[in-house]
């Protein structure tokens, strides 16, 4: 999945960035307002981290009111040093999903963005289900048929976006866009060559293939 973080403070930033990461996030940072604004209106992202106050034109809840009265409905998170009623509702009045204040743990802030994640119509838990295949979202298990199988960081991330889309035809590009950040270095085979990582260990071994190619398209999960 693929996170935004709008944040000034550039050691908050890269910390935020480093602990996503491990959790196999594709992220990406932005240190002012009118950055923050540009990227989260124009990216598609899974998920937007953002803090209350910023240089630039746009604030944390200026950047929150343009991506909702643009139809932007990425989950947001916001991050303040201000704790008081009054702040904590102008976040969310704004459109805000959740509200964190500032210092926190990373631990916390991981598992508000895994909560937003959630899709309340599909998904009430952290584990995600393909008929005798599961991924467990917070331990990082991934098993089929009882069996435990390792991934590397991408293969599970691509996994989890798949999953989080089943039986949903998805483009390799828009694939690309939610699994990898703006700086990689993706290639045009790029989501071929993982899929076909991703395939030796979760389908090969086993009778019924999950992963499914969508000729001249892309892929679909389907049990
Ligand atoms: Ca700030």
């Amino acid at each position: 999945m693929r996170v935004l973080v709008v944040e000034d403070e550039h050691k908050i930033a890269r910390a935020l960035a480093k602990a996503l990461e491990q959790e196999t996030y594709a992220v990406d940072i932005a240190y002012d307002g009118d950055e923050g604004y540009a990227m989260a209106t124009t990216e598609p992202y899974d998920i937007a981290i953002i803090d209350r106050m910023l240089p630039g034109e746009y604030d944390g809840i200026g950047i929150v009111k343009a991506m909702r009265d643009a139809k932007v409905h990425t989950p947001v998170l916001f991050l303040s040093a201000l704790d008081s009623i009054s702040e904590r509702t102008a976040g969310l009045d704004a459109g805000a999903d959740d509200y964190l204040i500032k210092p926190f743990a990373l631990e916390e802030l991981l598992a508000r963005v895994r909560a937003l994640l959630r899709r309340p119509t599909e998904q009430q838990s952290d584990t995600l289900i393909a008929g005798d295949l599961s991924m467990d979202t917070v331990t990082y298990t991934v098993q089929r048929a009882g069996k435990t199988i390792q991934l590397t960081s991408k293969e599970f991330a691509l996994l989890e976006y798949l999953l989080r889309n089943q039986n949903r035809p998805l483009s390799k590009d828009v694939i690309i866009s939610h699994v990898w950040d703006y700086d990689a270095d993706v290639l045009p085979n790029t989501v071929e060559v993982y899929v076909k990582y991703l395939r030796a260990k979760i389908d090969v071994p086993f009778k019924k293939p999950l992963i499914h190619t969508v000729r001249g398209f892309g892929y679909k999960l389907e049990a």
